[in-house]
């Protein structure tokens, strides 16, 4: 820690020897997860603590982690205690902080296997989080801090967006899904949905500070708003999202929809959209119907694929992505099989997959994990090998079209953007353009599973 700094400070009192205290945070997991370390840097900033360049140089040392999945978060603990040991023999007074799902779902374990952690807290202390760490810094002071229940309001506002052009913008926090395997609603508590007003507040800052896409982020979006009754709440935000950017050329996202609760409404002002992008993200988890009913997803494949016409009927060249789990307890071949047909159907544009494994404290973990690992990772393979296939099918056809490409990737010579409809573009002989730019593409053969495409104007 910085020797000048020796005397106690109330928690928020900005002094100017905080700006000396530099921090960085490593974020583990989902978009949500990035938005949330974005919320903690501009909070830490307001603090008047200020953003190292990189991790190794900081003071304050941030893991904001992840436990969705056993692999990763057995990976992150190896990091993390890595990293600890290392950074504290090239700066003893440096801050470590662990925060997110890991640290709430298991703090013994971190405690004990990283003794090196002077500030552990959980997901329900985001909003007392910079002020614990402000308290550890002046302080020299371990703080291990849970809080048992979550804040029943979320009207969290501000991020250090780390990309200047595209800005996360959480609208929900926590899950009522229950899901059988996730952790989430353990982790982050009964969904809370953001103020209107709030909301509003920072898509109008964000447009008027340039940001040319905004996703907006919740574990399930179309449920936004039921917290307070109101089941169609969702629609009538992207309505009036859609009126406060009249006029302004800004692309708007959301992410994750679930496919019990995507309503004919939503689809509707997509499609009337000018600005709302037509990509869907509908995880469908799994194709079985007795391994949905398993999951507690409260759809049926039939249900599911329904939801995929309506999208691919009302919205042309609206695309579709999708999580699958393999390996879910009791997935039978025949389960897998009834997975396949689903995927082959739907014709997804977009596939992450997963291989199941148990987490703690979740109804699933009470079932008994039955599937080889061997045989998971075979179900793997064939799946990732159909989701390819059909990848490969869909590539010619888009060759020819024209489309409009939001630059937002440049790495030396490999620029590339995204389409509205969430289509990974590379471009050919584009150095000179910049991140943030709008350009028309002619798609061109693809190469390797990529989209290439160069640039007509
Ligand atoms: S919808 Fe299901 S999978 Fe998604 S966060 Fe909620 S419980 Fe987890």
């Amino acid at each position: 820690m910085n020797s000048k700094v020796n005397d106690k400070r109330k928690p928020g009192f900005l002094a100017p020897e905080v700006a000396l205290a530099t921090f960085g945070v490593r974020t583990f997991g989902c978009q949500m997860n990035k938005s949330r370390s974005e919320h903690l840097a501009y909070r830490l900033r307001e603090l008047g603590f200020s953003q190292a360049e990189k991790l190794e140089n900081a003071d304050v040392v941030i893991f904001n982690t992840c436990a969705v999945r056993e692999h990763a978060a057995q990976r992150a603990m190896g990091i993390i205690g890595q990293f600890a040991r290392e950074h504290k023999e090239r700066n003893p007074h440096s801050l470590l902080v662990v925060c997110g799902c890991l640290g709430q779902l298991q703090r013994e374990k971190l405690l004990e296997k990283c003794k090196e952690i002077d500030v552990l807290a959980g997901t329900h202390n985001w909003e007392d989080l910079p002020f614990l760490i402000q308290r550890a810094w002046w302080e020299k002071e371990k703080i291990v801090a849970f809080r048992e229940t979550p804040p029943s309001l979320y009207e969290e506002k501000g991020y250090w967006h780390s990309n200047r052009i595209s800005a996360y913008l959480p609208i929900t926090f926590g899950c009522d899904n229950f899901c059988s395997y996730c952790v989430v609603p353990y982790t982050t508590g009964r969904q809370r949905s953001k103020p209107v007003e709030i909301i509003e507040e920072e898509v109008k800052n964000l447009a008027d500070n340039g940001f040319r896409e905004i996703t907006l982020l919740g574990q399930n979006v179309n449920s936004y708003g039921r917290d307070w009754g109101r089941e169609e709440a969702f629609e009538d935000l992207l309505s009036d999202i859609e009126k406060w950017l009249r006029g302004k050329k800004i692309w708007l996202r959301f992410l994750t929809s679930h496919p019990r609760d995507l309503r004919r409404g939503i689809v509707e002002v997509v499609k009337y959209s000018d600005c709302i992008c037509p990509y869907f993200h509908l995880p469908l988890q799994a194709g079985s119907n007795k391994i949905l009913h398993l999951m507690n997803r409260g759809y049926t494949r039939e249900n599911y694929l329904d939801k995929v016409n309506l999208i691919r009927q009302s919205i042309s060249g609206a695309r579709v992505g999708t999580d699958i789990i393999v390996g879910f307890p009791g997935e039978t071949d025949s389960d897998f099989q009834e997975t396949l047909e689903v995927v082959k159907e739907a014709q997804f544009d977009v596939a992450y997959t997963y291989i199941y494994s148990p987490r703690p404290g979740t109804g699933a973990s009470l079932l008994k994990d039955d599937i080889p690992l061997e045989v998971k990772k075979e179900r793997l393979h064939i799946l990732n090998d159909i989701l390819r296939g059909i990848y490969q099918k869909k590539l010619p056809r888009l060759e020819g079209k024209i489309v409009e490409v939001l630059i937002d990737q440049k790495e030396g010579d490999l620029v590339s953007g995204r389409t509205a409809n969430n289509l990974r573009v590379y471009l050919r002989e584009a150095h000179a353009l910049e991140i943030g730019e709008w350009v028309e593409v002619l798609l061109t053969p693809g190469e390797e599973n990529k989209v290439y495409g160069s640039v007509e104007r």
